[in-house]
């Protein structure tokens, strides 16, 4: 497939795609019904969709009976453990398989030229950016986010918090369902914020930033404090009326949503002329330049609100730079006076 089509690759080899990325539809004004129409089956399908068959899953066929949840031991948290490891396993492990393994697409929709096992370096784990995303997101992040579920789910069989059930509250929780993605936006732009304060950036944002090429399995590459913070999204449900199953599909919204800023690519390769869009070009931004695209997709835009925003095209890189020669001129006046 020829990827000219939709983007443009520079001296480096490293490719962008064409045009600006848009904020979500219906912010627009005066509103823009058909666009809106036109958004939401993407919005749907197929990751967020993806996401709620995975909560569902769960609920069913791991998550033990009330009677079990009501008391903390260790059996039950165990099992969830290593069913989120399985999970985790399979679902990271597939697109890094076949993107950064097989290398199936080659650099086809690749942002950056290189691939993180062409470059060793001191700041990882064995100088490995593979092993060293692999063992942090195993061993700190994925217990972490079973810590978030267990919590959860041991306040709901305790009756701790605003519990409703689908029978009574449908019309409601459908709508918490599709608000939820909103949710995760708002928290993880707050949560990323705050840990990009200079000394909270360099005792634990700095970790996931050492994967300034991301793949993949860099995506739950953090400090523990960060992915407990980034899981904790969940715990909102014990706040606003909820019911356990949204909670679970935020959790696994943010946990397996994660993938979608760290591909790499732009566009995964289905077969024939067939492309799926990754999503992940704003993030990917931001690994690349750091003060900018703090949130997520722009589904609720605080980055174009909060001035951060950066739209992938020529413009956002001049605003950015812009941005930055004022922060470096307010830096050295500070320093002057
Ligand atoms: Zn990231
Ligand atoms: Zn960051």
């Amino acid at each position: 497939m020829d990827d000219s089509h939709f983007g443009v690759r520079n001296k480096r080899g490293d490719w962008a795609p064409n045009g600006r990325r848009e904020v979500a539809p219906f912010w627009a004004w005066p509103p823009q019904l058909i666009k809106v129409l036109k958004w939401l089956p993407g919005y749907v399908w197929p990751w967020n969709a993806f996401h709620m068959t995975t909560a569902l899953l769960w609920w069913f066929f791991v998550v033990p009976d009330v009677d079990t949840l009501q008391t903390l031991d260790w059996g039950w948290p165990a099992l969830l453990l290593a069913a989120n490891w399985v999970g985790c396993l399979i679902w990271y492990g597939a697109f890094e398989w076949r993107l950064y393994r097989q290398r199936a697409q080659g650099s086809r929709f690749k942002y950056h030229h290189k691939f993180p096992s062409e470059s060793p370096s001191d700041v990882f784990w064995f100088k490995s950016q593979n092993l060293d995303n692999f063992l942090r997101s195993f061993l700190i992040s994925i217990p972490l986010w079973t810590l978030v579920q267990v919590i959860f789910l041991w306040c709901w069989a305790n009756g701790i918090g605003a519990w409703l059930t689908w029978d009574e509250h449908a019309l409601w929780l459908t709508l918490l369902v599709l608000l939820s993605p909103a949710l995760h936006e708002v928290h993880f732009y707050a949560i990323h914020r705050l840990i990009h304060t200079p000394t909270l950036y360099k005792w634990i944002h700095s970790i996931h930033h050492n994967s300034v090429n991301p793949s993949p399995i860099s995506s739950l590459s953090m400090h523990p404090v960060e992915a407990f913070l980034y899981h904790a999204v969940a715990l909102w449900h014990l706040v606003i009326p909820s019911n356990p199953v949204v909670a679970m599909f935020q959790l696994h919204a943010a946990g397996f949503g994660a993938v979608n800023g760290h591909i790499g690519f732009d566009r995964i390769e289905l077969g024939g002329e067939q492309t799926m869009q990754s999503h992940a070009f704003l993030h990917h931004l931001h690994h690349k330049h750091f003060e900018v695209n703090f949130g997520g997709d722009g589904l609720v835009p605080l980055d174009l609100w909060l001035g951060t925003w950066h739209d992938g095209s020529k413009d956002g890189e001049r605003q950015m730079q812009a941005r930055y020669e004022r922060k470096l001129a307010r830096m050295n006046a500070g320093k002057a006076s």
